[in-house]
């Protein structure tokens, strides 16, 4: 396993690669690196011949009062999970590798950074959509996987690549839980033991979206409430937003269709974490 820290590094393995007819594959992560996000892998290594792993806590997407000095760097240990993963590639930028003096080109999306996620942190998805589009014009991947825990990154991530004919195709992996349900996050190592355990209230309010929704409720206004109420009432969450919209423009639902998904975001204690559902009628 090859890990480099410059895009020319990045650059020369991967046109080794794909001199020699390989196809690339890519992972893009912020390290802290989990079951999750080794689910991505083991796809993107069925998907592909050559796979990189990026790892970069990029500082765009965070906000000045978020977590982004203390957020989690393990190298080491991500280091071992890759190599143990088969990961051909890990790419560890710093930060003036990626965004040097007079950086000044950011990209953005009109309608979907605008609710749920982006309006809490409203900086979040200009970072996100500039970083990634970043990674792929360095890694030129043939196939790029994402988790569906950040299904509004994934959503907004799918549109870029339409809107702006990146020729990349875009996986979405499910979302690998704990035993008990709680989602999988790199800021679960934040939570107190009893913050954890209030923590399963988000997916929790998800299922009861789930249950009420599959069992023939219509009143979604009464689903919202139910599922705001169920956090609420738990020690150390506050709930920042809960969405039962559309899935592919995350606009809010009235009444329930075939196909539609349930999005919860919370603080619990210091700990901002967010989860969804996919449910199906
Ligand atoms: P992050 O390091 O948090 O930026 O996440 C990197 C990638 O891993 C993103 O595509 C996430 O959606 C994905 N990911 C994070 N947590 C999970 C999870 N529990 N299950 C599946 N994918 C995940």
């Amino acid at each position: 396993m090859q890990v480099v820290k410059t895009v020319s590094d990045v650059r020369e393995a991967v046109a080794i690669a794909r001199d020699g007819g390989e196809r690339i594959g890519c992972v893009p992560t912020m390290g802290a690196l989990h079951a999750g996000h080794m689910s991505l892998v083991e796809d993107c290594r069925e998907r592909s011949d050559f796979v990189v792993l990026t790892i970069f806590v990029n500082p765009t997407q965070f906000s000045p009062t978020e977590d982004l000095s203390k957020y989690p760097r393990p190298l080491e240990d991500d280091l071992a999970k890759c190599r143990e993963a088969d990961v051909d590639l890990v790419f560890t930028p710093e930060v003036p590798m990626l965004y040097p003096q007079g950086f000044e080109t950011y990209v953005e999306l009109q309608h979907i950074p605008n609710r749920l996620e982006g309006a809490h942190r409203p900086t979040h998805f200009r970072g996100v959509a500039t970083i990634v589009t970043k990674l792929f014009n360095i890694v030129q991947p043939d196939v790029a996987c994402f988790g569906q825990k950040d299904y509004q990154q994934q959503t907004l991530i799918r549109r870029m690549v339409r809107d702006l004919d990146m020729p990349v195709e875009i996986v979405v992996c499910p979302t690998v839980r704990e035993r008990d349900g709680l989602a999988l996050s790199s800021r679960n190592v934040y939570l107190s033991e009893s913050e954890r355990r209030s923590a399963l209230s988000l997916y929790a309010s998800l299922q009861l979206a789930q249950e009420r929704i599959q069992s023939g409720e219509t009143d979604l206004h009464a689903i919202r409430t139910a599922m705001h109420d169920l956090m609420a009432s738990r020690e150390y969450v506050s709930p920042d937003y809960v969405s039962l919209a559309d899935p592919n423009t995350l606009d809010e639902l009235d009444t329930p269709v075939p196909h539609m998904v349930a999005l919860v975001a919370a603080r619990v204690g210091k700990t901002r974490l967010i989860d969804n559902l996919v449910i199906e009628l």
